[in-house]
């Protein structure tokens, strides 16, 4: 499906062919859909690591009034 990706991985910093992991978190942001997703850029001698941070856009809208702008999403 699609070309391998090619690039620097994240952990290692080699240069090479690149396995694409996601973590997901239960937030409905604008930057992804449906819900926040990091995208973690890794060699296969690397093992992805859930992100310490992460960088996510909100509507102001959605940060003042969360609850009814259901800010927060339940993960399949
Ligand atoms: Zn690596
Ligand atoms: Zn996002």
């Amino acid at each position: 499906m699609g070309d391998m990706p090619y690039g620097q991985c994240k952990y290692c910093y080699q240069i090479g062919p690149l396995r694409i992991t996601y973590f997901s978190f239960p937030i409905k942001c604008e930057c992804c859909s449906p819900y926040h997703a990091e995208r973690i850029e890794h060699c296969s001698k690397c093992e992805a690591r859930i992100p310490t941070e992460t960088k996510v856009h909100l509507s102001t809208k959605k940060v003042l009034d969360p609850i009814h702008e259901n800010l927060f999403i339940k993960l399949p």
